[in-house]
């Protein structure tokens, strides 16, 4: 990797950088470390007021990362992973902040984020091969690189519910959940949505609320964490063999050590034994029960072995056995939608102060100035949260006007959705990068290890650019459409296309059904990625010369 600052990049003026990027979250932080190393100029831009993305705006209470904290965290510096004490299991929103703000001092990153700054336009300028970026704060300036780390879910559904704007109370959105907290002492609260975020808000506030009422369309499956102080056995057998494990996560299925994949069959495996096995996992806690057997994600027979033992779970935890009946799911397959998992969420149904309000009997028929009116009666509240989700994958880059060559929009060109080469670039789109873009493991995979992953692909290739005097990486058509091929290919394989998930686009009405992540794994897409660069960047095309990189 190139370490010297080309001389051209002290010499330019403020506005003329090498690279953009767009977000502040883990992605934006380490691509700019990245950059940093290569000696290139970039500016990041960050709509929110402060770094750490997903954990600065989803502040909800309970709001805590579904995989294990050590997990969950950078491997690009020993030092930072040697350094830093994560306090439990599943670490909580304000540590992942805190964390985030210490990677932005400890790497030096401050001064080139710009804060409250959304870019709001990025139109390529084919004459010079450069990205024109303009932000709403009236800024405009020229990159030769344009890096977007907007996330996979930071673009907010917006309220579909009819007279959303009428309630007169207090709303709150799980994904903009105000500094400082909200107290809700005494209060009649209803929530709606039962997602992660969802789960997660109703089990922490269910104790503090005067009343709390839950409106559920579509019920999830969720698992214990187990959460608690981290064991420091744990915490120094990791710190010990960090290279063993990380290597381990980045030739994984998902870039999780803890999942434990088996290889057994549930529907070769005894009765006694498959509950045992089940009993072990739920035990341990975590995803880990998804992977209890082999053909749970690929085998709908042995997916409903899975569903039984967990509606069993519910039935034995939830008291009123009509409540227990709702919370189950029963319209998709276990793990084809992001499974919850949870701290007491099923135990909270059996406290006097919480009642569920199931939607698919009892519509909401409006949002009125003093509550939530269903089919059958009005309900009247002091506030309403909406945890409703995100329009993932494509909602951040959608909300930005970007321009490839000709002047097509990147919205018109994914209108029967996204189109990408490795979830990475788009054909058209010259210099355009995307980290966790649709059709890369993304949302599939923990996603520190796969930005870590895209981020050093992105670094390494403007550094391979710069090297032969390359000016611009764009993919072929060809590649970009073998690549989407072999994603719907690999997704129709799979149960996920069985559920109604965002994976598919199915929360946002409208929105087109493609399954969006790359299903095959993050190990295996990995190696394919390698293997592109290994063959000259195969289904690239580079081009032009330059010795400004
Ligand atoms: P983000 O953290 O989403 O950061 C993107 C940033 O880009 C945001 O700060 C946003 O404001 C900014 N941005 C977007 N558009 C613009 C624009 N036009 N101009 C300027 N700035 C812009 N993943 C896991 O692997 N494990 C988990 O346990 C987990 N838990 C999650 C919990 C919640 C509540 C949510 C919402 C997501 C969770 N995720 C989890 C996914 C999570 O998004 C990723 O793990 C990771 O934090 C994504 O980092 P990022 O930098 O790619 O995106
Ligand atoms: P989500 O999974 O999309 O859940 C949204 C919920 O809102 C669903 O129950 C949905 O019901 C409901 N909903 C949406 N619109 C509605 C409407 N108009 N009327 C009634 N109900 C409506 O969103 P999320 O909970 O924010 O989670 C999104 C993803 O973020 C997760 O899957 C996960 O990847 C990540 N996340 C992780 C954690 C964590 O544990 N670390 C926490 C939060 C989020 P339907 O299902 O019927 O549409």
């Amino acid at each position: 990797m190139a370490q010297s600052r080309p001389v051209e990049a002290a010499e330019k003026a403020p506005d003329e950088l090498d690279a953009v990027i767009v977000g502040a979250g883990f992605a934006g932080l380490y691509m700019l470390h990245r950059l940093h190393g290569l000696g290139l100029t970039a500016r990041v831009f960050e709509a929110g007021n402060g770094v750490g993305g997903t954990w600065f705006w989803n502040r909800y209470p309970g709001a805590r990362v579904d995989i294990e904290s050590q997990e969950y965290s950078f491997s690009f510096s020993e030092d930072l992973e040697m350094d830093w004490e994560w306090t439990e299991r599943y670490a909580p929103q304000p540590e992942l902040l805190a964390y985030a703000n210490h990677v932005a001092d400890r790497f030096s990153l401050r001064s080139d984020i710009h804060l409250n700054t959304r870019v709001v336009s990025a139109i390529f300028d084919e004459a010079a091969d450069r990205w024109a970026v303009t932000t709403d704060q009236g800024q405009v300036v020229s990159a030769r690189y344009c890096i977007m780390a907007t996330g996979c879910l930071s673009a907010a559904k917006q309220p579909d519910v009819p007279g959303a704007g009428q309630f007169r109370g207090e709303t709150y959105s799980t994904a903009a959940w105000p500094e400082g907290g909200v107290d809700f002492t005494g209060k009649k609260v209803a929530i709606i949505g039962t997602g992660s975020s969802g789960v997660q808000t109703i089990t922490t506030i269910a104790p503090q609320v005067g009343e709390l009422t839950v409106f559920q369309r579509t019920p999830n499956f969720s698992v214990p964490a187990h959460n608690g102080p981290i064991d420091p056995d744990v915490a120094a057998d990791w710190k010990a063999n960090r290279e063993t494990y990380r290597q381990m996560e980045r030739e994984s299925g998902i870039g999780i050590m803890a999942l434990d994949p088996s290889e057994a069959l549930a529907l070769e495996t005894s009765r006694e034994d498959r509950e045992r096995v089940f009993e072990e996992r739920w035990a341990r806690g975590g995803f880990c029960v998804a992977t209890a057997f082999a053909d749970i994600g690929a085998d709908l027979d042995a997916n409903n072995l899975a569903v039984d033992f967990i509606a069993r779970k519910i039935r034995s935890i939830v008291r009123n056995p009509d409540v227990a009946e709702r919370l189950i799911p029963k319209t998709y397959p276990f793990a084809s939608k992001r499974i919850c998992v949870d701290t007491g969420y099923f135990e909270v149904y059996n406290r006097d102060n919480i009642s569920l309000v199931d939607l698919n009997e009892t519509p909401i028929e409006t949002i009125t100035p003093a509550g939530i009116r269903t089919r059958d009666r009005d309900h009247a509240f002091d506030a309403i949260i909406f945890a409703i989700g995100f329009d993932a994958m494509t909602g951040a880059l959608d909300r930005i006007d970007i321009r490839g060559r000709g002047g097509l929009r990147l919205k018109d060109k994914w209108a029967e959705g996204p189109l990408t080469y490795l979830g990475l670039m788009v054909a058209g789109f010259p210099n355009l990068f995307t980290i966790t873009g649709p059709g890369s493991p993304s949302v599939l995979s923990n996603m520190i290890v796969s930005i870590e992953q895209h981020a050093d692909f992105i670094a390494d290739c403007i550094d391979h650019l710069a090297s032969r005097q390359f000016s611009v990486i764009e993919p072929t058509p060809a590649a970009e459409k073998e690549w989407v091929t072999h994603v719907n290919e690999l997704a129709a394989g799979t149960l996920y296309m069985q559920a109604n998930s965002w994976y598919l686009g199915a929360n946002i009405p409208g929105k087109p059904r493609v399954f969006m992540p790359y299903p095959g794994g993050v190990g295996v897409y990995r190696e394919r990625c390698e293997a592109v660069v290994a063959n000259g960047y195969e289904g690239f095309a580079l081009t032009g010369a330059s010795t400004a990189v």
